[in-house]
């Protein structure tokens, strides 16, 4: 009977490595000793740095009109109270949206930080590669295209 009992690290082995720290080929181990590196080539990921300062100086352009576009606003003469109305709610809106666009600047920041530390389109949840055509949608993800699937059904449910 007890030759046919399952050797006690039988699961444990069976499962991903990325769950176990102490298995020998755990990634997160890898990642600790910074052994986890992108096999992205380099022209590649050179592409996307080009791709995402390149947006980067856009919304900061953006902004910069955004900021003069409201200081022209403001100097404008609304004597009608529901134009001003209008222009108060249009100012709230241009403010939301350079919260926004600072958010994003930050996000695309970190990735370049991921590309100087050669782990840009790498999954930091189950330290997969992120799909190029994921990346070319969204350079700032850090998550695979299943590990965002698996998040967002997480967030579902607890919303619900
Ligand atoms: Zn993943």
């Amino acid at each position: 009977m007890g030759s046919h009992e399952t050797p006690p690290y039988f699961f444990l082995y069976n499962f991903p490595a990325i769950m176990y720290e102490h298995h020998p080929n755990s990634v997160i181990r890898k990642q600790r000793s910074n052994v986890l590196k992108t096999t992205m080539k380099p022209e590649k990921v050179e592409f996307f740095r080009r791709m995402l300062t390149r947006k980067i100086n856009d919304l900061l352009d953006e902004a910069g009109k955004t900021v003069s576009e409201m200081t022209y606003g403001v100097k404008e003469n609304y004597p009608d109270p529901n134009d001003r109305a209008s222009l108060e709610s249009d100012r709230n809106f241009e403010l939301r949206i350079r919260d926004r666009e600072r958010k994003l600047i930050i996000k695309m920041q970190e990735a370049l930080k991921r590309m100087d530390d050669s782990v840009f389109g790498i999954c930091e949840v189950c330290a997969g590669l992120i799909s190029e055509k994921r990346l070319m949608a969204r350079p700032v993800t850090t998550l695979c295209i299943d590990c965002k699937m698996k998040q967002e059904k997480m967030e579902k449910l607890k919303g619900e």
